[in-house]
């Protein structure tokens, strides 16, 4: 297990290197970026590189040796006592902080609480307590702080002061995939490493590999829509995206082409319920979310999958070069494409941009579906229209 099994990142690296190597690490980290691309998992390779007794000097991998700009690197041996706590999840100068902890707090009026913002109950019990105490292996401390941007603002100030002053031994590694929410105060006390989101061929290899069940056709749709993120690309494999989305370039085939005895408002049905299924996944994924946030973030998931036929849609009906292995998810997306002009594509991904944008106020989710497809259906019918 090496620090560079966190791949395509490559700025993260040789910052945390050149810090390693200079022995004068900042005590504060901000690990920012989008969900699902190796800032975790970063931050705890690093962490067992701090706590690891005995670092061992390694060839640097032969693609980061320019980036880094050193040809060896030390790297956790992987075989002491602190490097086996680590992997085991059970090293006692380890700390993960996470909104969840408030769940396994002393105080049970914490526990009852829902616990979608990461409190100050969660900092002062599981962090700022320990803080002052000395290394339990005499090495360092380390928190990781997940999900940094749902602090509380009571809990960012308190966590501000030993932002301010760590001790010596003291690591804190801030994750956040929305630091523009967090206080500039916190960010600028940080040394901020930005994390990039991964290209699409590695998002499908290791998306193969460790959903191996995955079709072939499924892994390229999943890679290319997964926004860069292996997290995003392996929850979507888990909702049975790929099935919901298929069946979508059907129907809105028929909202494009609208045969016969065809009425737009029969897709409000099956829409809600495929957006039931994925805010079932949202909502097991995270229990403590709220059922309106559920439903709003399935739905929005669902009008991403829309969103995606018709900017493939647009690709074809401007001419824009097709990749070849691509060619199967082409052909679903021909019926939406045929003899439309980019136009209608523009304004049917902004009645879906305009529908995402009311779900997000608060609007009736049926509602705001039953009107975004009457008025996809417009958007194809006054074409239609004006051909004849
Ligand atoms: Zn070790």
């Amino acid at each position: 297990m090496s620090i560079f099994d966190v791949r395509h990142q490559p700025r993260a690296h040789r910052l945390l290197q050149r810090a390693l190597a200079s022995e004068r690490m900042p005590h504060a980290y901000l690990f920012a970026g989008p969900e699902g691309v190796g800032r975790e998992m970063l931050a705890c390779r690093l962490a067992q590189r701090l706590l690891c007794a005995s670092p061992v000097d390694q060839p640097a991998p032969a693609d980061l040796r320019e980036t880094l700009g050193v040809e060896r690197v030390g790297e956790a041996c992987g075989t002491c006592p602190d490097c086996r706590l680590v992997l085991a999840d059970t090293h006692p100068d380890l700390t993960v902080i996470h909104r969840m902890l408030a769940k396994q707090h002393p105080d049970s009026e914490v526990r009852k609480k829902k616990a979608q913002s990461l409190s100050i109950e969660v900092i002062r019990h599981f962090m700022i307590g320990r803080v002052a105490l000395r290394p339990m292996h005499g090495r360092a401390k380390i928190f990781i702080i997940r999900e940094a941007e749902r602090l509380s603002d009571a809990a960012e100030n308190c966590l501000l002061k030993t932002l301010e002053e760590p001790p010596q031994d003291t690591f804190i590694i801030l994750i956040s995939s929305a630091m523009d929410r967090m206080l500039p105060t916190t960010r600028s006390r940080c040394q901020q490493v930005l994390f990039g989101s991964l290209p699409v061929a590695f998002i499908a290899e290791r998306l193969a590999e460790l959903r191996p069940a995955t079709n072939s056709l499924e892994v390229a749709y999943l890679a290319q829509h997964a926004n860069g993120s292996l997290g995003r690309a392996l929850e979507c494999a888990d909702d049975g995206l790929f099935a919901l989305a298929t069946a979508w370039a059907q129907r809105l085939g028929k909202l494009a082409s609208q045969p016969p005895g065809f009425s737009a408002t029969e897709l409000v049905e099956p829409f809600l319920a495929d957006a039931r299924q994925l805010a079932k996944g949202v909502a097991e994924r995270d229990p403590e979310m709220s059922d309106l946030d559920a439903s709003r973030a399935g739905l929005q998931r669902l009008l991403s999958v829309l969103a995606g036929w018709y900017r493939e849609a647009m690709r074809q009906a401007t001419g824009l070069p097709s990749d070849a292995s691509q060619a199967e998810l082409d052909g679903l997306v021909r019926e939406i494409a045929a003899g439309w002009d980019p136009g209608a594509m523009v304004r049917a991904l902004r009645q879906l941009n305009d529908t995402d944008l009311e779900v997000g106020r608060n609007a009736n989710i049926d509602l705001a579906a039953a009107a975004m497809f009457i008025r996809l259906a417009g958007v194809f019918r006054r074409r239609s229209a004006r051909l004849v």
